[in-house]
């Protein structure tokens, strides 16, 4: 196919390549739009793509979590913060702000009296918004199940997106775990949520 032509699709990973390529590592891969969209800026002045792929694209590129650190899990979400798993490469930088974020990552044990201003910080996140539950408490209620005192599961209080298993999970775990957050947001495929 000629160069400059729309010879381009769109890979899972939401990345606009030569349809007759081969998956690149993401690198690799970012790279190479670059060169095909600079290509084609050169060639004809204007880039076309699909709207909803790059607006999922451009999401994916710059999620931003709310961190809502409860307990013990929360030392392994701020282990996965730090310089050594380089999260900013994805494009996540954690916020303090529930008015700045997109993703809540809820990362411990959550009780019956942490639960209304973990329901409030949610309801403060702009649309879209996407949520994490980290670890064994986060997701059912673990050690703590049958106590008075705690919530069986985030999910009773704010709608889940993915769930990290573990007691506490690895932070390369939940490093996984946004990466299939990101991998869910591309497979539904809208703008609007
Ligand atoms: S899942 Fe385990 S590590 Fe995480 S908050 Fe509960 S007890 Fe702590």
């Amino acid at each position: 196919m000629a160069k400059g032509s729309l010879g381009m699709g769109v890979t899972n990973s939401g990345l606009v390549t030569p349809a007759h390529a081969a998956p690149l590592p993401q690198g690799a891969a970012q790279d190479s739009v670059l060169k095909l969209v600079t290509d084609e800026l050169e060639d004809k002045g204007f880039v076309l793509a699909n709207v909803d792929k790059l607006v999922n694209w451009a999401r994916t590129g710059s999620l931003w979590p709310m961190t809502f650190g409860l307990a013990c899990c929360a030392v392994e979400m701020i282990h996965a913060g730090c310089s050594r798993y380089d999260m900013d490469r994805f494009g996540v930088v954690f916020r303090p702000s529930p008015r700045q974020s997109d993703v809540m990552i809820v990362a411990g044990t959550l009780t019956n009296k942490m639960a209304p201003a973990l329901r409030r910080v949610y309801d403060q996140m702009a649309e879209p918004r996407w949520v994490i539950s980290m670890g064994s408490c986060a997701n059912g209620g673990g050690y703590y199940h049958y106590s008075y005192s705690v919530v069986r599961g985030c999910d009773r209080v704010v709608p889940v997106d993915v769930y990290v298993p573990g007691c506490p999970p690895t932070a390369e775990a939940l490093l996984y775990g946004i990466l299939q957050l990101q991998k869910k947001i591309r497979r539904t495929g809208s703008i609007l949520r």
